[in-house]
């Protein structure tokens, strides 16, 4: 068959260099046209022609002419893709507006708006060039999520700019060599797992390959050089394998051809990286592919039927099969693949699939879509769109919409997570199918069922068998989820959790939890400084932060919302804020800005778990002093906190975060000291300061720090006194003797009220 085109006039430098274009071009043409309708061959045409005109002048860093790329690029999307018209219109014109003066407008107005949105979208994806490569986790991370964002749900945009990615790794020789890391790298975390999820096989291969080849070369050299050596060999055995095979097919009709593929350099390397072995160890070189002409409706049949046929040959190993035909991977895969041992007692892959499902399996969804044009006028065949492009443009939009409030990393990672990684198969108890991404646990198929399911998760039954909320979901379990009214999301949920949706909805529940401690902790202060007469002010909390050694002014409020912190606190820290300024204006007359800075607080021996190197700090809630019943609790924020078994926090603390609680001890005698604060209560009578303060200083060589009795109500004092005792016991003389003052009604720990 001959083809006319009729070649558009372009110029060029050189003769040769004009011929080597329309060269090129007509290849492309041929091979799009038989997707041609009406008017397709004019815009394909334009579309070169245009793009020429525009890149005259550029040339690429290999010295070529700057078209061969846009060329090329398109190119890969027809023969790569099964891309059609529309896309290669695009795929040639998708560096001018990036290159030139031209504007999306001028695109649109020439060649429609499907086209210019597909232009537009390539070119919003931050461009090699754009990015500074970074050394830094989170500011290559930025670079990532810039490059992840602007990815657009159409699928074409993605798909041309995995062709444009291609085709730049293929020429990536020409690069300077921190260019060439820069870019295999980027290629390698973002770009072949992309291709990979969107089923491009093929492009995926080469583009690890090409990665492989850029960033060690020795390796990459070394495994091509084996694998040409051995390949005679390995020829000699597939055929070995495959003759009677093909003989077996042929005999009972079927229309199949079989043939032996090596494995990718890359997936090679892998594996001798990840078993730690040798070139020589790798036994699985090459996989047998069985590809079979037949009816739609046959096709499932059918290749069980050459499953049957494959394994009256070979003993296949029971452990391996894989049926990807009743349950197609969510980036379009079906095959089915067993393992049987050939000739010499070798383990040999065979995967068993149809023209069809060979096509999508290299080429991916676009090809999908040709197919399913024709798939819709057959019956019976139910496709889960959830799981297909539409599923997964659908989860891009989702994780771009939820991308605020995260940082660089946590998006880029929950990306990678969500939208590249391969998926579980899971069971509700009625038995509907439910996929979700690999690593998933039983907390991600509460939130998968309902939001409210996930808050309230407790755990969760796996073939009638409890498992905890991290339990990892394998293919094929059956997952009813546990829940009850009191559980709801802990920050530590967030580490449990891999789907976008999970990790979202625990967000937004903690924000809002968050939000309601922070406005209750408020209104408690408020109240409690209403009581002491003090009024609230944005200084006055940061000094209540500093009182209270916190590190943020909101921490005060967290802490009395959810009731960490007893308001009795505030109390205290009026009373130490009085004296505080008092001793100050006695020193700097009158210089009240200042804030005071709190007392030290020391550190004492505890052993902690078994181990008495742990940092900790002694709960001001409770102040606990030596002999003292104690715990300690793992905070968020604030590292190891010793709280006493009667502190009032302590049955909140015990219940809701049990798992942080660790055991405490205190260790042997020492020389040491404790600040405790009393308060005592009684009815007034001159010269009674005198008599409590000539006990605790004189009787019981005790440190008072600070002594203050308020005022006396209707000839009723109170008072606080804070002092230092050296355990319990010290503690408890010195409260008896103090109750035997004449006058002292009560003496209690303000730690206990
Ligand atoms: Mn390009």
């Amino acid at each position: 068959m001959t083809i006319s085109v009729k070649m558009p006039e372009i110029e060029y430098d050189t003769e040769e260099e004009r011929k080597e274009i329309l060269k090129r071009y007509r290849k492309l043409y041929r091979s799009v046209k038989p997707y041609f309708k009406e008017g397709d061959a004019n815009l394909v045409k334009d579309a070169f022609k245009t793009a020429s005109d525009a890149h005259r002048e550029m040339r690429r860093k290999t010295g070529e002419p700057y078209i061969y790329h846009p060329i090329e690029v398109a190119q890969i999307a027809v023969d790569e893709i099964s891309l059609g018209p529309t896309a290669v219109a695009a795929a040639l014109l998708h560096d001018v507006v990036e290159d030139t003066d031209a504007t999306v407008k001028d695109i649109e107005q020439q060649f429609g708006k499907k086209v210019a949105q597909i232009v537009d979208g390539v070119t919003k994806i931050p461009f090699e060039k754009e990015l500074e490569w970074a050394n830094n986790a989170s500011s290559q991370a930025e670079n990532f999520r810039k490059m992840l964002l602007a990815l657009s749900d159409d699928a074409r945009v993605i798909f041309i700019k995995l062709a444009d990615r291609l085709h730049n790794m293929r020429t990536l020789g020409a690069m300077p060599r921190p260019k060439q890391l820069k870019i295999a790298s980027e290629t390698i975390y973002i770009y072949a797992p992309l291709a990979h999820r969107l089923g491009l096989y093929k492009i995926k291969s080469e583009l690890e390959d090409l990665y492989l080849k850029y960033t060690q070369e020795e390796t990459y050299r070394d495994i091509a050089q084996k694998l040409r050596q051995t390949k005679a060999k390995r020829n000699k055995y597939i055929q070995e394998f495959i003759t009677p095979l093909q003989e077996a097919l042929d005999k009972q009709g079927f229309k199949a051809r079989v043939i032996g593929r090596s494995k990718s350099i890359y997936s090679i390397w892998n594996k001798m990286r990840r078993q730690n072995v040798t070139f020589d160890k790798i036994y699985d070189l090459f996989a047998i592919r069985v590809i079979l002409d037949t009816e739609e409706d046959a096709e499932k049949t059918d290749c069980w039927r050459i499953y049957s046929l494959v394994t009256d040959h070979y003993r296949p190993n029971p452990d391996r099969l894989r049926d990807w035909i009743s349950i197609p991977k969510s980036n379009g895969y079906e095959s089915l693949h067993t393992t049987v041992m050939g000739p010499e007692g070798r383990w040999v892959e065979v995967q068993i699939r149809t023209q069809r499902m060979d096509e999508i399996a290299e080429k991916g969804y676009a090809a999908h879509w040709k197919y399913k044009e024709r798939r819709k006028q057959t019956k019976g065949i139910v496709e889960d769109e959830k799981r297909g492009l539409d599923g997964w443009l659908q989860a891009l939009r989702e994780m771009r919409e939820q991308n605020e409030g995260q940082t660089a990393l946590e998006f880029v990672d929950d990306f990678r997570a969500n939208l590249f990684n391969e998926e579980v198969f899971v069971f509700t108890p009625k038995g509907d199918l439910k996929t979700l991404p690999k690593g998933a646990t039983a907390l991600d198929f509460a939130y998968e069922i309902h939001t409210e399911v996930g808050n309230s998760c407790l755990g969760a039954k796996i073939n009638q068998k409890i498992v905890p909320l991290n339990y990892n979901l394998k293919n094929g379990d059956q997952v009813e989820i546990l829940t009850s009214k009191k559980q709801k999301p802990a920050t530590d949920w967030l580490q449990i959790v891999v789907t976008g949706k999970a990790k979202s909805n625990i967000r937004d529940f903690i924000r809002k939890e968050r939000r309601d401690t922070l406005k209750e902790g408020r209104e408690i202060l408020d109240k409690k400084l209403k009581q002491i007469n003090l009024e609230f002010s944005d200084s006055l909390l940061n000094q209540l932060r500093n009182y209270l050694d916190l590190k943020h002014p909101s921490d005060v409020l967290l802490q009395l919302g959810n009731g960490y912190l007893s308001p009795s606190k505030i109390t205290k820290f009026r009373n130490w804020k009085q004296r505080s300024e008092d001793k100050e204006a006695r020193k700097t007359e009158g210089n009240s800005s200042t804030i005071p800075i709190p007392p030290k607080k020391e550190q004492e021996p505890i052993v902690i778990g078994e181990n008495s190197q742990l940092d900790y700090t002694l709960a001001t809630c409770c102040n606990p002093i030596r002999g003292d019943d104690i715990f300690g609790y793992i905070t968020i924020n604030n590292g190891i906190k010793i709280h006493r078994a009667t502190c009032p926090n302590a049955p909140a603390l015990l219940a809701n975060y049990g798992y942080r609680v660790i055991r405490a001890v205190w260790k042997s005698e020492q020389n040491e000291s404790f600040l405790v604060e009393l308060g005592i209560k009684g009815n007034d009578r001159i010269g009674l300061i005198q008599d409590v303060t000539r006990i605790i200083s004189n009787n019981m060589k005790v440190n008072i720090e600070s002594i203050n009795l308020g005022k006396a109500d209707e000839g009723i004092f109170e008072g606080c006194i804070r002092l230092y005792v050296s355990d319990v016991n010290h503690l408890s003389l010195l409260r008896n003797k103090l109750t035997k003052v004449e006058g002292v009604v009560s003496v209690d720990r303000l730690d206990e009220v």
